[in-house]
C-alpha cells in the first residue's frame, strides 16, 4: 500500500507511521527524520537545510522532492511505503505523483489526515522529548520515560527538538495553516482521503487507521 500522513506537527504521524510500518512491512519514510540525519552528520544536505529547520520553516520543495524520489527508488519501498511529513505542499504532491508513476507505484492508496486542534498541538510538542539513536518520543507528562530524560527503549539520552520551541511550534502551526492544508482537499478530491481524529489513545488511533487499510 501507498500511504501518505499528513497533520499538523506533533499529531502523532512519527509514532503511527513507525507502529504501521511493522505491522504493514513497507517502509517509514519520514522527511523530517532524513533531513535531521543529514544535519546531524553535517553533510552538505545537512548544511543546506539547517537554517530553515532551526526556524520552522519548510525546506525548499526542490530538496524534498529530490530526497523523496531517490528514497523510493530503493528495492524495499517497490511494495508500498508510508510517507510522513511529505508532502508539504501542493507543489511536492504533484512531484509526488510524477516520481510514483516513473517508477511504476502507481498511485496513492490512503491519505491520512491526522486532525488535531492548535491548543493540543501546543501541549504535545512543548512537553515532546525525543530518542536521537531510536527515535521512539515521550512526553514528560502525558507518556514519560522510567528515567527521567532517558529513553526506555534504548538508553539514550533524551533531548529537546529546537524546533519545538514556543517561537518556532508558533511559526511551524502557520506555515502548516498556509501550505499544507490545502492538501487535505487535494486529496479529498482525489476519494483517497481519510480523517483520523488524533486526540486520542495510540492504540485506538492505530486500529481505527488499520480499518480503513483492510488489515484490522
Ligand atoms: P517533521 O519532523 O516532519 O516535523 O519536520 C521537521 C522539519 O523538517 C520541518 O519543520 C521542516 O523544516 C523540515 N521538513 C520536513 N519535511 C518537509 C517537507 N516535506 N517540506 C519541507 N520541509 C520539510
Amino acid at each position: 500500500m501507498n500511504i501518505v500522513l499528513v497533520g499538523p506537527p506533533g499529531c502523532g504521524k512519527g509514532t503511527q507511521a513507525k507502529m504501521l510500518s511493522e505491522k504493514l512491512g513497507i517502509p517509514h519514510i519520514s522527511t523530517g527524520d532524513i533531513l535531521r540525519n543529514a544535519i546531524a552528520q553535517n553533510t552538505a544536505l545537512g548544511k543546506q537545510v539547517a537554517l530553515y529547520m532551526e526556524k520552522g520553516g519548510l525546506v525548499p520543495d526542490d530538496i524534498v522532492s529530490a530526497i523523496v524520489a531517490e528514497r523510493l527508488s530503493h528495492d524495499d519501498a517497490s511494495g508500498g511505503f508510508i510517507l510522513d511529513g511529505f508532502p508539504r505542499t501542493l507543489e511536492q504532491a504533484k512531484s509526488l505523483e510524477s516520481a510514483l508513476l516513473k517508477k511504476t507505484h502507481g498511485k496513492l492508496d490512503k491519505v491520512f489526515y491526522f486532525d488535531l486542534a492548535d491548543e493540543a498541538v501546543i501541549r504535545r510538542l512543548s512537553g515532546r522529548r525525543s530518542c536521537k539513536k531510536c527515535g521512539r518520543v515521550f512526553h514528560i507528562t502525558f507518556s514519560p520515560p522510567r528515567r527521567p530524560d532517558m529513553c526506555d527503549n534504548c538508553g539514550q539520552p533524551l533531548y529537546h527538538r529546537s524546533d519545538d520551541e514556543p517561537d518556532t511550534i508558533k511559526q511551524r502551526l502557520e506555515i502548516y495553516k498556509k501550505q499544507t492544508v490545502s492538501l487535505i482537499n487535494y486529496y479529498k478530491n482525489q476519494n483517497v482521503l481519510a480523517t483520523i481524529p488524533a486526540d486520542r489513545k495510540i492504540q485506538d488511533i492505530l486500529e481505527d487507521v488499520l480499518s480503513h487499510t483492510g488489515n484490522l
